[in-house]
């Protein structure tokens, strides 16, 4: 079947950039048709860029400073004391849009003020790293300072229950030296 295609005259269609070339179909010279000159200014754009900084790096031997706003793997803060700063109020798994945190209210009992701040705590808290999109929300939310995202990569895994995150990956260690340095966030939200 014969279809009637309307073509638009070339000079009316709209020019995008001016990189475009007429291509001409004359006869090539005696130069250009050994090629050589091509070949050298092919060889010649190689050379050039032996000595030009590399754009990229050898990962992971070397790797690049991670920029100030960076969100990766969140942290449960301690106070001072070493107590879990979280209460269980639940306003992060209610900003979550990813509705990636799941948790578990418990009353603290006698005798527990030494581990959590608060008479209540979250005695469950999990984050499903697959759905979360690190946007930070849960940290804005968060009334205690109990939440923060940090420079820390979430690893790879095999299963996919390896990506649920409960409260052994993310409250932080009560070794003084092994605590998650937090204070460049911490700095940000109390100048807002
Ligand atoms: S960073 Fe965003 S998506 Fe991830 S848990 Fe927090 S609020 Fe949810
Ligand atoms: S992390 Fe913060 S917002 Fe989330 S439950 Fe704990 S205290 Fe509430």
């Amino acid at each position: 079947m014969e279809h009637n295609i309307t073509r638009l005259p070339i000079e009316s269609l709209m020019q995008l950039t001016n990189r475009s070339k007429v291509v001409v179909n004359k006869k090539m010279s005696f130069v250009e048709r050994l090629y050589l000159p091509a070949i050298l200014g092919g060889l010649m754009i190689t050379f050039r860029h032996f000595f030009k900084k590399k754009a990229t790096i050898s990962y992971p031997e070397v790797q690049r400073d991670f920029s100030p706003v960076y969100r990766g793997q969140h942290v449960l803060k301690r106070d001072e004391q070493g107590r879990e700063n979280c209460t269980a109020c639940g306003l992060c798994a209610v900003a979550c849009p990813a509705e990636a945190i799941s948790m578990t209210a418990s009353e603290r009992k006698k005798g527990e003020e030494h581990l959590y701040r608060e008479e209540k705590y979250a005695s469950v808290y999990e984050i499903n790293m697959l759905r979360c999109i690190f946007c930070g929300l849960c940290e804005e939310a968060c009334p205690k300072e109990a939440i923060f995202l940090t420079d820390r990569i979430v690893s790879s895994d095999y299963q996919r229950n390896g990506f649920i995150y409960g409260k052994d990956q993310l409250v932080e260690s009560t070794d003084p030296d092994k605590r998650v340095d937090i204070a460049g966030r911490l700095k940000a939200h109390r100048h807002q």
